[in-house]
């Protein structure tokens, strides 16, 4: 989405946005309710007064999907994952999570704290609406009476449709979360949900087609057209999404089924530590044209050289220089087993910054793994 989106304020600490395509939803939701809904519900009022009402129900509509947010962000807060930014938009709302929850049973707390917010409120529109409508109020009561029906109504259907166990829907979520307590494998449950995803964004759309296909035909109404434009709008919608979430999940899957040994630069060539650098320019990096070299001394690792490093020393001071003086000295962190899995690896990486890790095995060198490496990796597995 690349349309602009604007912050209009805060709640539980998280910046609230309204995506453009948002605005698009509400002169529809409006315009719907003031020239159709409302003049059937409650004849004989004005024009004004319908479009009045139509807006007021739109933001109210709008505030309900906020508040399912906020029910996902407030519990997805308890258990320390920080959310960057809620975004209203074409299709409802969105809660940026920043990190994956940190088990079975957080996923499915945070999956449907949703859900349950849109009961709760729905529950209250309507008891509210058949109070007013059992007390008789006077003066508009009757208006308070058809909106607080259909505010109930439109919070239930919002929380019946998120629990469709289609991910990346709530209840796609919550799926995710017994498959993954079950097999003990989060990206193998994320597919799987997803797999569902992908079938239910077909059977929406295909839903929505058949409406169309129905209004046209003659068959249904012809109104019912724009419900399924809509329909199939939201079923390519969570299609769309399914997929991009499969495909990352299969690539994780791949990340942490293959390992180290399988992708790592074999070729090891240590460099002695008490070399000169213009030597080890001449004799290594020029000779061997790698990037770059696990430093040893008595047949044991002791730092790792990077092309980086010796450009970092200006060339006249090479041949004064050794490779002890500039390497970067070996901690745990740069040396991994060659039976850890790539993710580990990356994970490693991204964690201490080494863009390159040395492989060992029985205190012996016996592979480089790189960035580089591991990016070749990932663009053959997508291919
Ligand atoms: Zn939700």
């Amino acid at each position: 989405m690349t349309l602009p989106s604007w912050e209009i304020g805060r709640a539980l600490g998280i910046p609230i946005r309204v995506h453009a395509s948002w605005f698009l939803v509400f002169v529809f939701v409006t315009w719907t309710l003031a020239t159709e809904y409302l003049p059937d519900a409650l004849p004989g009022l004005s024009d004004s007064r319908y479009w009045g009402m139509g807006a007021a129900a739109a933001l109210l509509l709008f505030l309900s999907v906020l508040l399912h947010e906020l029910g996902h962000s407030y519990v997805a807060q308890r258990y320390r994952i920080p959310i960057g930014q809620i975004t209203l938009f074409l299709f409802g709302g969105v809660a940026q999570m920043r990190a994956e929850p940190p088990s079975p049973k957080a996923e499915f707390l945070i999956a449907i704290a949703g859900p349950v917010v849109s009961f709760a409120l729905g529950a209250f529109c309507l008891g509210a609406a058949l109070a007013a409508d059992w007390l008789s109020l006077p003066f508009g009561g009757q208006g308070f009476v058809v909106l607080g029906g259909l505010l109930g109504v439109v919070n239930v259907q919002l929380g019946l449709f998120n629990l469709i166990p289609g991910f990346p829907l709530d209840g796609g979520r919550a799926l995710r979360a017994g498959l993954w307590a079950w097999g003990r494998d989060f990206h193998w449950a994320t597919s799987r949900a997803a797999l569902l995803g992908l079938g239910f964004g077909f059977l929406l759309a295909s839903a929505g087609a058949g409406l169309i296909g129905g209004a046209i035909s003659g068959m249904l109404h012809p109104s019912t057209a724009s419900n399924g434009g809509w329909l199939m709008f939201i079923g390519a919608f969570l299609f769309g999404a399914a997929w991009s979430t499969r495909r990352q999940a299969s690539l994780r899957l791949a990340l942490n089924a293959t390992c180290v040994r399988d992708v790592m630069i074999r070729a090891v060539v240590t460099i002695p530590s008490q070399l000169s650098l213009q030597a080890a320019v001449d004799e290594f990096f020029v000779a061997y044209g790698y990037g770059s070299f696990p430093v040893a001394e008595e047949g044991r690792v002791v730092g790792l050289i990077t092309v980086q490093d010796v450009q970092a020393i200006s060339q006249g001071l090479w041949t004064w220089r050794t490779v002890a003086d500039v390497m970067r000295p070996a901690s745990p962190e740069l040396f991994i087993q060659p039976e850890w899995s790539i993710m580990q690896a990356m994970e490693l990486m991204v964690r201490t910054g080494f863009d390159r890790l040395v492989v060992m095995e029985d205190g012996r060198p016996v592979g480089l793994i790189t960035g580089s490496a591991v990016a070749r990796f990932l663009q053959l597995h997508k291919a």
